[in-house]
């Protein structure tokens, strides 16, 4: 049995009403005017003034027209999926997310691989060498730290780049080389995001406090974009040895965003989908692979092996 966290109050400092919160709390929100306060470090009580909501704004209809559609693109998909796939009704969740908006500067340097053929005639042959190389790149971001502690959501770190955001499933067929699978570009949660209004909020989705505060968020960000400039950086140079990112925040945002998640049945297996309930876009799907995309799959794989055999029987044949 997991220990029950302690129950706390205190007083909102907009209309006077008692706030309950959890032992571990940092960000809670006035559930009568939605007046929202930061517990920061020993104990101080800091107003929120930057809290933002995207208000949600997709029907159920909406949502399920864009799943159908979203199932009928693509490449791997049954082309039965958006007939074939049965829906589940959607459970919806409004979750606080910390938006750190920031400059990355990032300098790198490593090595690039180079092959050149030396010598005439029967002496000829392949060396490799290696080049230098270096470069700098700058990326703007509008980052999000999910505000909560110990309750994972499906999907939600693609809501930032370099997540997965389309998985394909192909159950257990070996030779899949991650065909299908897209990584997100990140989604902007300042877009559109207007100053938290508590009546915006749909009646039956729950407003959650959060378990971090601006300053574990910020940090949080900068480890993880530092990750992210590394693995681009590693994309441009066949061995990266240095790189450096600086970051310099601009302003960090709390935002609500309204998610939704959906799941579907497709043969006899389950899927999951995860929305954003004002944009309506899928921000993490899975689904299942088609069967004659796998026998596709084979079949390149089998001419592949095929004409590499091939070559190497001519190359020995032909040798002298
Ligand atoms: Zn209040």
């Amino acid at each position: 049995m997991p220990v029950e966290a302690e129950r706390k109050s205190l007083n909102c400092k907009g209309c006077g009403a008692p706030i309950d919160y959890l032992a571990g709390e940092a960000t809670l929100t006035c559930g009568y005017c939605g007046n929202t306060t930061m517990l920061a470090t020993m104990g101080t009580i800091l107003p929120v003034e930057k809290h933002f909501l995207l208000a949600p704004r997709i029907d159920r209809n909406g949502m399920e027209a864009g799943i159908r559609k979203w199932m009928g693109v693509g490449f791997f998909k049954p082309k039965d999926l958006p007939e074939k796939g049965v829906l589940s009704p959607p459970q919806g969740i409004v979750l606080p997310f910390w938006v750190v908006a920031c400059r990355a500067y990032t300098q790198w340097s490593g090595q690039n691989r180079r092959t050149r053929t030396v010598g005439s005639g029967k002496h000829t042959r392949t060396e490799t060498y290696y080049v230098p190389a270096s470069g700098t790149f700058e990326d703007n971001h509008n980052w999000s730290i999910y505000a909560r502690r110990g309750e994972e959501w499906f999907g939600i770190e693609a809501l930032n780049p370099g997540a997965v955001k389309t998985a394909a499933d192909w159950g257990g067929f070996f030779l899949n080389f991650g065909l299908g699978n897209e990584t997100s570009q990140g989604m902007n949660l300042l877009q559109g995001a207007t100053a938290f209004d508590i009546k915006a909020i749909t009646e039956g989705m729950s407003i959650k406090n959060g378990q971090i505060n601006q300053e574990q968020a910020e940090q949080e960000a900068r480890g993880q974009i530092t990750r992210f400039a590394r693995a681009t950086a590693d994309g441009k140079v066949d061995t990266l040895s240095d790189c450096d990112t600086q970051i310099s925040v601009d302003g960090t945002y709390l935002v609500h965003v309204p998610l939704w998640l959906w799941s579907y049945q497709y043969e006899t297996k389950s899927f999951r989908l995860l929305l954003n309930g004002f944009t309506g876009q899928i921000i993490k799907g899975e689904h299942p692979v088609g069967k004659y995309d796998k026998l596709i799959v084979l079949l390149v794989v089998l001419l592949l092996v095929g004409g590499i055999v091939a070559v190497i029987v001519f190359a020995m044949t032909h040798r002298g």
